[in-house]
């Protein structure tokens, strides 16, 4: 049974049949999927859940799929890990960090590609795209190869050496000359010239409808409770945009009581930074900048989403942070030497916004706090020095010598 009812404009409302499509005729919004919220709440129960497969598919009655076409790759149910190691650190006492790089590509992207490429193959595509700053390159060149679909995808010429190998094993990838931003205007473009299902164009309604499921899974990881405030990183907008709208939507189908409201905050590196810079000014306005930072995976200057999740974040009392390159390293050591977690510069950037937001007091040692990190630090090895403590011959006189020289 699927929920999904229509795609509506988030401006003036406007319905539209389901389909690859993603603005609004009339007045050029972004189109949303709607559901039957009533008759969500008449079949889904927290056992039915819980009965569930163990991936993001045991929430298929919440997204905008049919029951026959899956592009799985077993994405979702990620590890909800407590970190009172990284609590004390930062004087917080109730911290949780959500390891999204556990997914099958190793991003939190895996979440709307696979609702996506499912809308691609339920629409008839043969061939599915996209643009990326590198993990959604990732993601859909390798459930296209599950689901028999080819694929292109686009991506800036200097992402991370290892992004672009990970997706070349998989699919095609084409380099373009270009940052971000230029490589979206691209595909825009090929849109229109192919017949392809781009997974953040023309199925950016459905694709971003995956993204729901980390908030899902954060409440029902946490025994069916909301956190009191999560740290999501920013780059198009799309996850921070969908993470509110999930947890909205479980207090909306009586999965959760309706006792709070989550706060939202958001993560930035300064060197790309059009969201936290607009929440600083009070203002409504996203101005696009031109990225430079190590965080290349959120290097998006102009977001998509971005009014949208600014919107959200000042609906639900959060805020949104701008770190360093410099804070971003820092804090995936201090998130490895913490918690045993190696993180990507995206990581970086939420876990040094949650240090920053914390030291601020705005993140306060009351709540219950919930940080994503969304990408592994195996797919960027070079933000970050870490060699080799010694080379010794093979005896323990060699080890012993190694050892003397570290203290
Ligand atoms: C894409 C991405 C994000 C944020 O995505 P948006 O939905 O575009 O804001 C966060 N972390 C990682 C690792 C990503 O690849
Ligand atoms: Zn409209």
């Amino acid at each position: 049974m699927e929920f999904a009812t229509s795609l509506k404009c988030r401006e003036c409302e406007r319905t539209y049949e389901p389909g690859p499509r993603y603005f609004c005729e009339w007045c050029f919004g972004p189109l949303e999927v709607t559901y039957d919220y009533d008759g969500i709440s008449e079949i889904v129960t927290r056992e039915s859940i819980e009965a569930g497969p163990p991936s993001l598919w045991r929430y298929a009655d919440l997204l905008p799929v049919s029951h026959s076409a899956r592009a799985d790759l077993g994405a979702g149910l990620t590890p909800l890990i407590r970190a009172d190691r990284l609590a004390k650190e930062l004087g917080l006492n109730d911290l949780w960090i959500k390891n999204d790089s556990l997914n099958p590509t190793n991003s939190f992207k895996d979440r709307p590609v696979t609702v996506a490429l499912s809308k691609a193959v339920e629409f008839g595509f043969k061939t599915v795209a996209c643009a990326s700053t590198g993990n959604l390159a990732n993601s859909v060149a390798a459930h296209a190869a599950h689901a028999g679909l080819d694929s292109y995808v686009f991506v800036p010429h200097d992402i991370e050496p290892a992004k672009i190998v990970a997706a070349a094993i998989l699919g095609n990838v084409v380099e373009v000359e270009g940052n971000y931003d230029a490589v979206n205007r691209l595909c825009v473009e090929l849109h229109d010239t192919y017949e392809w299902g781009f997974a953040n164009i023309n199925l950016r309604p459905y694709y971003a409808e995956g993204s729901k499921t980390i908030a899902f899974e954060t409440a029902e990881q946490l025994g069916w409770k909301l956190p009191d405030h999560v740290i999501v990183p920013v780059a198009s907008g799309a996850l921070l945009t969908k993470v509110k709208k999930g947890f909205d939507e479980l207090v909306e189908v009586g999965l959760v009581p309706d006792d709070k409201e989550v706060r939202v905050s958001g993560a930035q590196a300064e060197g790309c930074s059009p969201v936290a810079v607009a929440f600083e000014n009070g203002s409504e306005d996203i101005r696009p900048q031109k990225p430079d930072t190590i965080a290349k995976s959120l290097a998006i200057g102009d977001p998509a989403d971005g009014y949208y999740a600014l919107r959200a974040v000042r609906k639900s009392g959060g805020a949104v942070a701008a770190v360093t390159d410099e804070e971003t390293v820092d804090a995936i050591r201090l998130l490895a030497r913490t918690e045993g977690i190696f993180t990507e510069p995206a990581g970086g950037v939420t876990i040094a916004s949650l240090v920053k937001l914390a030291s601020q007091g705005i993140v306060d040692p009351s709540e219950r706090v919930v940080a994503f990190v969304t990408g592994h630090g195996l797919k960027t090895p070079e933000v970050v020095e870490a060699r080799a403590l010694a080379r010794i011959p093979a005896n323990v006189a060699g080890f012993q010598e190694a050892l003397e020289k570290k203290e």
